[in-house]
């Protein structure tokens, strides 16, 4: 099974991907992520993201599909994905096809999880996250126990650079301009699956779990 997780930066898709992924045993590839580790690691991935991360812009869709096709391909992909942040342009969801296809696979079902401006500029300008497992928090909606660590790991928290007010402004443009394009796309072949991503987490995880048929 694949399933992919489209909405804009800030929608809530890492958090219900993530729970996702782990109610229906899947593997979830979050390419924001693999590209975060990447810069992390220093690897030469990370070096050519980087400066397209920085400036909120897209990383050119090859090195994009290269990394994340290898993740669908690895043993622990194999038997499907959820995936959190790609494709997020056309190109990239023809290149996932192409590559689905090959190995006799398609992807199952897109769920859009659909938040106002305001509230994404909202959660945005407040939002910490686990360098370890991811969790996001928010100040002042939803902050940890014991501030600057995670409830679930103990991990440090901290605030994404490309979360600055200028990069965020970016990001919203660049989602409008090449990712809201892919709602009408995967809604044209009857895949989509649009979630009011306003409200808790739980109550977020609950429509879109009644949206997929329940849990398998
Ligand atoms: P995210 O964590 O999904 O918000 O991604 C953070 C940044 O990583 C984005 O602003 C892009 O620079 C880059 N990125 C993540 N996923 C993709 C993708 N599918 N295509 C191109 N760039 C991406």
């Amino acid at each position: 099974m694949y399933i992919i997780f489209l909405g804009a930066p800030g929608a809530g898709k890492g958090t219900q991907a993530a729970n996702m992924a782990r109610k229906l045993n899947l593997v979830h590839i979050a390419s924001g992520d693999l590209f975060r580790q990447a810069l992390e690691q220093g690897t030469e991935l990370g070096i050519k993201a980087k400066s397209y991360m920085e400036r909120g812009v897209l990383v050119p869709s090859q090195i994009t599909i290269d990394m994340v096709l290898e993740h669908i391909s690895a043993p622990d992909g194999e038997g499907g994905a959820v995936l959190d942040g790609f494709p997020r342009n056309l190109e990239q969801a023809e290149a996932l096809e192409k590559a689905l296809a090959q190995q006799g696979k398609a992807i199952d079902k897109v769920v859009y999880i659909k938040v106002s401006k305001e509230e994404l500029l909202k959660r945005l300008s407040g939002r910490w996250i686990c360098r370890q497992c991811q969790t996001p928090y928010h100040a002042p909606d939803s902050p940890p126990r014991v501030w600057g660590k995670c409830d679930k790991c103990g991990g440090e928290l901290y605030q994404r650079p490309d979360d600055t007010e200028e990069s965020v402004r970016k990001r919203l443009e660049v989602y409008s301009a090449e990712t809201a394009p892919l709602i009408d796309y995967y809604g044209r072949v009857g895949k989509l699956v649009e979630i009011d991503g306003e409200g808790s987490e739980a109550e977020v995880d609950r429509r879109i779990t009644a949206a997929l048929g329940g849990e398998r």
